[in-house]
């Protein structure tokens, strides 16, 4: 799988923290309140941009004199000559949504980090199903592109929508329907018609497709209902994988009452050691030192903060990122870890 990595020696590798200032080629609307970007890639980013279907990119804009980070994901596939887009829904109130879809035009240009993300296809032959709601659709489009292009397996979307005007891409997956020789099988499923969709509906919809690969991505409350569906029908959560877009709730982390009381932090250069507060993460830890490390999501999904565990030992409540190799080898989500050892050292710089 290709990752956002820089090779700085022949043993070590580090995943890239820089942006990159990329063109943007063209604006396409696709609702009344989305529309994707299609960016240029120079050709000496090409192999940094590189990107496996359904990652994302992280992007940074300054907004009202404020540095705005969020994430977007690819809704281009990789593997079918698509130049490289994202695809934003307005959040209403939100900085980045409104801000690209109000202002962003071709010609100008806006700050991205390499793709990244662990929201991909295994290789394997078994069956796709995929659970889409509103702009969950984004990486779920690029997923079924890059399958039905590469390899022979059967795909189900369920796609969740609002109304008939919410739905994104309604063309391109019916054309994608059309032309899979009958691989690929829709369900778009509209509240406006039929109220929210519930977990009997959903375990309806897997129906025996209970060893399939499941990809889920939409909002919050969408995806637990799915999730009780997958449960119903008894899917190993092992097939399960999941996108997520926003914050899910902190929970707390069982026998993380450690004794740590202070962690210190190497970042820009600087070697500091701060004071720990219990239930605090190394990310809040540094922030409430007054240290700028980088971060976004704060969702342990973009990895945006990772940084290199030096010593000691934490916990990650949540990590959509790292594999396990990564993880053995010392690195860590910041925005999640909470310190288990009496010392804990992290580099940022690393
Ligand atoms: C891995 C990943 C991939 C993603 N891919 C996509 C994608 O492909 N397409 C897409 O459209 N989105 C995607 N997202 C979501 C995206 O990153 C943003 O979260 C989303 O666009 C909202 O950002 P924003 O700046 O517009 O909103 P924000 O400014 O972050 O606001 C979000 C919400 O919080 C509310 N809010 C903000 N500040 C406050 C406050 N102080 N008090 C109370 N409420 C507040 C706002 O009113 C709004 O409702 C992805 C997210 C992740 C993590």
């Amino acid at each position: 799988m290709q990752k956002p990595y820089i090779v700085l020696s022949s043993t070590v590798l580090v995943r890239e923290h820089g942006f990159h200032p990329l063109i943007v080629a063209d604006v396409i609307d696709e609702t009344a309140d989305t529309r994707s970007f299609v960016l240029e890639i120079p050709p000496a980013l090409e192999a940094r941009f590189a990107y496996v279907a359904g990652q994302f990119c992280t992007f940074r804009a300054a907004i009202g004199g404020e540095q705005i980070v969020r994430c977007y994901s690819m809704s281009s596939s990789p593997q079918t000559g698509d130049p490289f887009a994202v695809t934003v829904k307005r959040v209403p109130g939100g900085k980045m949504s409104n801000w690209m879809n109000d202002t962003l035009a071709p010609g100008d240009t806006i700050e991205a980090m390499p793709p990244a993300g662990l929201f991909v296809l295994r290789a394997t032959d078994t069956a796709i199903v995929a659970f889409a709601g509103g702009s969950g659709i984004t990486p779920v489009l690029s997923i079924m592109k890059t399958a039905l292009a590469t390899t022979a397996r059967e795909i189900a979307l369920v796609y969740a929508n609002r109304g008939p005007g919410s739905v994104i891409f309604a063309d391109a997956i019916e054309r994608l329907r059309a032309g899979s020789g009958g691989r690929l099988s829709v369900h778009h499923h509209l509240d406006s018609e039929r109220g929210f969709l519930d977990a009997v509906a959903c375990a309806a919809l897997v129906g025996d497709r209970t060893q399939a690969d499941f990809y889920l991505c939409g909002p919050g409350p969408y995806m637990k209902v799915v999730q009780a569906g997958l449960d119903q029908r008894g899917v190993d959560p092992g097939r399960v994988f999941i996108e997520r877009f926003e914050l899910p709730d902190a929970a707390p982390v069982a026998g993380a009452e450690s004794a740590t009381e202070s962690i210190t932090i190497r970042l820009e250069g600087r070697r500091r050691r701060v004071r720990y507060e219990a239930g605090d993460t190394i990310l809040d830890t540094a922030r409430r030192a007054g240290l700028s490390p980088p971060f976004n999501c704060q969702a342990g999904n973009c990895g945006t903060c990772m940084a290199y565990l030096q010593e000691g030992r934490v916990t990650m409540r949540v990590n959509n990122v790292l594999d396990t190799d990564e993880v053995k080898r010392g690195w860590v989500l910041t925005c999640q870890a909470i310190p288990t050892s009496r010392e804990v050292v992290v580099d940022y710089d690393r």
